[in-house]
């Protein structure tokens, strides 16, 4: 993998919003969102590293750091070379990835770190009823039971929460999570958008 590749991570808890914000995000023209449990779901479930990522998932554990980088990593050269991210010209808004320190140290040769948006919304109950719901919706397996919920809480605590203590605090952006999606997207885009007018060229011209 040549060359570092400017991003955005989409931080915070599970059900916070980040994968409707990234979907948001990544229809603007110039930025390129990739969620690490897409990455992760997208995996053949018959194929022996589909089988072995969905043993981690399904208890709501993270899937084991190296397998996690080497299916970024082949999932990142496949978008490069069917030209649906293209690092010279988008911003990469990463959403799940990196969920620990170890992965963010891994990253560190791949990525340059514009800023960290962190969503924050304080009511872990709330959080839960809107994975259960999302679960029935979308048929996610992993979110129909609320021990591995309650589990999936836990590891952010205890895991991922500690990966903003590894970046420069002036990275990170404090973001509401509550509200409709536009106006939590608009919060983010006052930090994001004036990132991409400073390190990236005008998409459409
Ligand atoms: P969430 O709803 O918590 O944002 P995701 O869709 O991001 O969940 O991820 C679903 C599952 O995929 C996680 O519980 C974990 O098992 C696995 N996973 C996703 N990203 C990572 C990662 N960066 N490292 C390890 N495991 C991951």
């Amino acid at each position: 993998m040549a060359g570092r590749y400017r991003t955005v991570l989409l931080f915070g808890a599970p059900g916070v919003g980040k994968g409707t914000q990234g979907k948001l995000l990544g229809a603007i023209p110039g930025f390129v969102h990739m969620a690490s449990g897409d990455i992760f779901r997208s995996l053949d479930p018959r194929s022996e590293l589909g089988r072995k990522c969905h043993q981690y998932s399904s208890q709501g554990l993270l899937v084991p750091d190296e397998v996690t980088i080497a299916v970024w990593q082949a999932h990142v050269k496949s978008r490069i070379e069917k030209e649906t991210y293209r690092p010279e010209v988008d911003l990469l808004i990463l959403d799940g990835i990196p969920r620990n320190v170890a992965q963010a140290e891994a990253l560190e040769q791949h990525l340059t770190v514009l800023a960290i948006v962190h969503l924050k919304a304080p009511d872990v109950d709330g959080m839960v009823a809107r994975l259960k719901s999302r679960a029935a919706k979308e048929g996610r397996q992993d979110d129909t039971d609320e021990t591995v919920i309650r589990r999936r809480f836990k590891v952010y605590q205890d895991e991922t929460s500690p990966v903003l203590g590894h970046y420069d605090a002036a990275l990170i952006s404090e973001i509401d999570a509550i509200g409709p999606p536009a106006a939590v997207l608009l919060r983010i885009l006052e930090t994001v958008a004036g990132i991409y007018t400073e390190h990236f060229h005008n998409p459409l011209g």
